[in-house]
């Protein structure tokens, strides 16, 4: 049997050294009382000692650095566990302490339950630590703490949350694990400088203590008895630990009042910055009993919160696993599909509405997987997109795009039109002029053939880049389409500046063209518009007879949609063609 550790307890304050006293008691340590520095130090050198606790604020006599700095000097005292209060606001206590020699901290007013745990998480530690700590306290401080922003890092975040589970299982009680990511910090680091960057994530953390003093009555009420623990992961990344919430909405008070005052302008000299943040929420016992699945279920709901336009914050939820998952298996089987041959390109027709036969096909592509069966492209190109998987398939649909509508021409079906949809990702990937270049010369399609359909958004990017490549492309001999126009940033007149042959007007403004006259109204402005920049015009998702002439009415030069034909597998659409095929 062990012998009992005894525990001494510095402090002025009668009524702390009584509850603190009892608390270690129950816990089943020994205890000793001083109520000053000068008596602790004359105790600890008549007693054995196992461990101190040590009030920073003590007016009278020594205080508890001194004290601490003092205890630190006598041999028995170089190794002894440490534990200092300190108040929960004041950073720069907390650095000090570190810095004469403090093992670890708590923070005033104390948190009961917690004080034990650490008390003997400290003890603990002292036996099998000896001998690091004989190394620069300071060292712990750079362990623990991260330099930028003076706020506990990583690895004090995770020891930190696997203590506080342990505890919470004990105590019946929960925590929340709240992880926040601001909102394009990357761009802000791109263009306006790291310094700017590293300021910003200084003011963050500044507000970040800010939001979670418990002089805040909003966070007093969510978070009455608990610790509110803040650490950055690294980068743009940090996280906030409430330890031992009773109920789960306590950790979205707090989530919100973070999002809020994250969510005020910066200002830096001469720039204001609106800098919003993303904010992931995981509850233990409910979203995971492991620091790692906690901290990777608020990760998730994080990348959730962002996803539906950040500046919230988003519970983690069964459902964003099952979606993550089914992410992550689409993606292996994505990566095999060119090789499994499971990839088909399907055309749809487009209508010359002047002569009213077809003259054009939008390629679209379908994948047939082994496993997960058919998947719509609204779905994988975007994961395509985001893995980068798109430059490898998107130029295996240009290719064979290429290569079918030779083989038509060959066979006497010469098509006006092969439309192939390319994404961002695609357009600005490096030495993609070159690529579309060397695969007509390949195939021997004639180059004005074969149109680009482009969407706004990869428009948006730098402009200067982007014009050319555009004209690159042109050189090249394409034609070039803007898709989905009039959902996004562009309006006509910026697009002056762009190569652009065509604008394909979105389906959302074709849809309910009968009853709604604003999207009429708009469709016939972009045919209006068009037409006087020379532009011509398709029109999409064409699905009644209204439509059709409302667009023909309007001088709109192609349509396509279900009304005219669904996309065709290339076997159907080698036979719409035969016969319906422009002269
Ligand atoms: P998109 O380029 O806007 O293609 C038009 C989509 O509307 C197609 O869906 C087409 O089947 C559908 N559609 C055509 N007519 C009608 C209609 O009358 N009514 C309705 N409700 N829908 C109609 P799909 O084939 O599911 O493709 C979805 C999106 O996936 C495409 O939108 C395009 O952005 C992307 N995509 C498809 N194939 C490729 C590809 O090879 N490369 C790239 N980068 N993206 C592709
Ligand atoms: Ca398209
Ligand atoms: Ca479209």
């Amino acid at each position: 049997m062990s012998q009992q550790s005894t525990v001494i307890i510095i402090d002025d304050d009668p009524l702390i050294r009584l509850v603190v006293s009892k608390t270690l008691q129950a816990a089943g340590l020994s205890t000793v009382e001083a109520a000053s520095g000068e008596e602790g130090l004359r105790i600890f050198k008549e007693n054995k000692i196992d461990a101190i606790l040590l009030d920073v604020m003590m007016p009278v006599g020594m205080d508890g650095y001194a004290t601490c700095t003092e205890l630190r000097n006598l041999p028995e005292g170089r190794h002894i566990p440490i534990l200092m209060m300190t108040g929960l606001e004041d950073l720069e206590s907390i650095n000090r302490a570190y810095e004469v020699g403090a093992t670890d901290f708590i923070t005033k007013p104390i948190n009961i339950p917690l004080l034990s745990h650490r008390v003997r998480y400290m003890l603990k530690g002292s036996h099998t630590t000896q001998q690091l700590l004989q190394s620069e306290q300071r060292l712990h401080h750079m362990a623990y703490f991260d330099d930028l922003t003076e706020l506990p890092n990583r690895h004090f975040f995770q020891e930190n949350l696997q203590q506080m589970i342990g505890l919470a299982q004990r105590k019946n009680l929960k925590l929340g694990v709240l992880f926040l990511d601001l909102d394009g910090f990357k761009r802000i680091n791109d263009t306006l400088g790291h310094h700017l960057g590293d300021l910003v994530l200084q003011a963050t953390s500044e507000r970040l203590r800010k939001s979670i003093r418990v002089s805040d009555a909003v966070v007093q009420t969510a978070a009455s008895q608990n610790d509110i623990a803040l650490a950055r992961l690294g980068g743009d990344e940090f996280t906030a630990l409430l330890s031992l919430i009773e109920r789960n909405e306590d950790a979205a008070i707090v989530a919100e009042r973070i999002r809020v005052n994250l969510a005020q302008p910066l200002t830096f000299g001469e720039h204001e910055l609106a800098t919003t943040t993303s904010i992931g929420i995981a509850i233990y016992p409910d979203d995971g009993n492991t620091a790692e699945d906690l901290l990777k279920n608020a990760d998730l709901a994080m990348y959730y919160a962002k996803r539906n336009g950040g500046n919230m914050y988003c519970y983690f939820s069964s459902y964003m696993m099952e979606m993550a998952v089914r992410k992550l298996t689409m993606e292996n089987h994505l990566r095999k599909a060119i090789e499994r041959n499971e990839f088909e390109l399907h055309y749809q027709p487009q209508l010359d509405v002047d002569k009213a036969c077809f003259n054009g096909m939008e390629v679209l592509l379908r994948w047939n997987s082994k496993e997960l069966g058919s998947i719509s492209p609204a779905e994988f190109i975007p994961l395509a997109e985001e893995t980068g998987l798109i430059i490898h398939i998107g130029e295996w649909v240009l290719r064979q795009a290429c290569i079918q509508a030779q083989v038509w021409c060959s066979r006497g079906i010469p098509l006006e039109r092969i439309a192939v949809n390319v994404s961002a990702v695609q357009l600005l990937h490096r030495g993609f002029p070159a690529m579309v270049g060397a695969i007509l010369a390949e195939t021997k399609l004639k180059p004005q053939v074969l149109e680009l359909e482009l969407t706004e958004s990869a428009l948006i990017n730098d402009v200067d880049l982007v014009i050319s490549i555009l004209e690159q492309l042109k050189s090249v001999g394409v034609q070039l389409a803007i898709d989905d126009f009039g959902t996004g940033y562009s309006s006509l007149s910026r697009l002056m500046n762009f190569p652009i042959d065509r604008l394909k007007i979105d389906q959302a403004f074709v849809r309910n063209l009968e009853q709604n006259t604003d999207n009429g109204a708009i469709a016939a402005a972009i045919i209006a518009m068009a037409g006087s920049m020379k532009m011509k015009v398709t029109a999409e998702g064409v699905e009644t007879n209204t439509q059709l002439d409302f667009l023909k009415n309007k001088c709109c030069n192609e349509v396509q949609g279900y009304y005219l034909s669904r996309p065709l597998p290339r076997d159907q659409a080698e036979a719409f063609l035969l016969k319906k095929l422009c002269e």
